[in-house]
C-alpha cells in the first residue's frame, strides 16, 4: 500500500533518513509490557513513527509518584489504568495506527496468548520475575526481546533473539529482589526507552541489531556508556542444551 498524503506529510523528515522503511514499520506489530518510565518513552516514539500495531500491556493504574518519570500520564490521570489512558493519549498523538490497552500482567498462564503475534516485545517492566517469563516465550516463540532496566544512575539494554543470540537468562537466571521501590528520576528511563524504540525501529527495517549479544551500560553520573559483549550460557536454563 503506498503512503497516503497525510502519511507522506506526517512522516517526510524520517522518510528523508538513509535506509528508512515505512512500509515495514507499518506492517510490525509491537509488544510493549509495562507502560511507566521505560515502556511510555519507547511507546510514543513507535507512535510517533508509524509503527502499525502497538499492544500496550499494563494492569496497573496511574498514581501520583510515577509522575517524575510517566510522562505519557499528567495529573488528571491518577486512578485511572495506564493501558487505557496510554492508549488514549497515544491515539491522539498518531491516529492513524492500530493501538490495543491490554489491562494485564503477564503470567506464565498468560504469556503465551499475550505475546502470540508480536514481532518485537519490548520489556518495561520494573521486575526480574515478569522479566523471565518474557523472555522464556520469546525463546519460545522466537520473538525477538528488547530488555530495558535502570537502577538510580545507571541503566542498562541488551537485544535479545535466541537462537541467534543468548537470552536474558544466559547472563541473569536468577529471580533478584530488588529493594521497592527504586531509585530514579526521569531523565534516566527516558535514555534507556529510547534506546529500547531506536533497537525496535532498527529491528523492524533492517531484521537485525548492532546490538545483539551485546549489553550496553549507561552510566548517567558520568555520562559514560559501556558496551560489555556476552556468549551464551550452555547451561541456561532456558536456551542451554
Ligand atoms: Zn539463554
Amino acid at each position: 500500500m503506498p503512503l497516503s498524503e497525510s502519511e507522506l506529510q506526517r512522516y517526510q523528515r524520517q522518510l528523508l533518513v538513509d535506509g528508512w522503511n515505512q512500509d515495514k514499520l507499518k506492517s510490525a506489530t509491537v509488544l510493549i509490557v509495562g507502560l511507566g518510565g521505560l515502556g511510555g518513552v519507547s511507546a510514543t516514539y513507535l507512535t510517533a513513527a508509524g509503527v502499525g500495531h502497538l499492544k500496550l500491556l499494563d494492569s496497573d493504574i496511574v498514581e501520583l509518584s510515577n509522575l517524575n518519570r510517566q510522562i505519557l500520564y499528567t495529573t488528571d490521570d491518577i486512578g485511572k489504568s495506564k493501558a487505557t489512558q496510554a492508549a488514549k493519549r497515544l491515539s491522539a498523538l498518531n491516529p492513524g495506527i492500530k493501538i490495543e490497552a491490554v489491562g494485564e500482567r503477564i503470567t506464565e498462564s498468560n504469556a503465551i496468548q499475550l505475546v502470540s503475534g508480536s514481532d518485537i516485545i519490548i520489556d518495561g517492566l520494573d521486575n526480574h520475575h515478569d522479566r523471565l517469563i518474557l523472555n522464556r516465550v520469546s525463546y519460545d516463540l522466537k520473538i525477538p526481546f528488547i530488555y530495558g532496566a535502570i537502577d538510580e544512575w545507571q541503566g542498562q539494554v541488551s537485544f535479545f533473539n535466541p537462537p541467534k543470540t543468548p537470552c536474558l537468562a544466559c547472563i541473569m537466571p536468577e529471580e533478584k529482589q530488588t529493594p521497592k521501590p527504586i531509585p530514579v528520576f526521569g531523565a534516566l528511563p527516558g535514555t534507556i526507552g529510547t534506546l529500547q524504540a531506536t533497537m525496535a525501529l532498527e529491528y523492524m527495517m533492517k531484521g537485525d541489531v548492532s546490538l545483539a549479544g551485546k549489553l550496553l551500560i549507561y552510566y548517567a553520573d558520568s555520562f559514560e556508556f559501556e558496551t560489555v559483549s556476552f556468549e551464551k550460557n550452555p547451561r541456561c536454563p532456558v536456551c542451554g542444551k
